[in-house]
């Protein structure tokens, strides 16, 4: 298994969880962007948003709501936050296993570079 968040969710290789049920992880970014910068990740692996079928439409939903569960959690949901999935290369995605970016803490900038 060469996929890093398939071996996260495996437990192959370590992470700092903040949250796990059957179908997603939630872990701390290893290079926080804000104050709160975690990374919200389905069990099964998809490559990238490209990838996704309607079979994944409840999945992708669990992923969003558990994102701002975990912002309201941190009481960011009045303030803000930020939810960003990457796209191939001209977003800038570096890990081939789909994963919602959760940021907080500070004002984040608009447009992103
Ligand atoms: P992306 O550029 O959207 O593919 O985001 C990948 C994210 O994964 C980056 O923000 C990295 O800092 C983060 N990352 C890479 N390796 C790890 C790791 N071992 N544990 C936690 N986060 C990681
Ligand atoms: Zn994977």
């Amino acid at each position: 298994m060469s996929c890093l968040f398939c071996r996260i969710v495996s437990g192959e290789i370590p992470a700092k969880k903040v949250y796990e049920d059957d179908d997603v992880v939630a872990f701390d970014d290893i290079n926080p962007q804000a104050p709160m910068h975690v990374l919200v990740v389905p069990k099964r692996h998809v490559a990238t948003l490209n990838d996704l079928g309607a079979d994944h439409d409840p999945l992708v939903g669990s992923m969003v709501r558990r994102a701002a569960a975990i912002a309201a959690a941190r009481g960011y949901d009045g303030r803000g936050y930020r939810t960003v999935f990457n796209c191939n290369a001209d977003a800038g995605q570096t890990v081939f296993h789909i994963h919602l970016h959760v940021l907080g803490g500070r004002a984040l900038a608009w447009p992103p570079g």
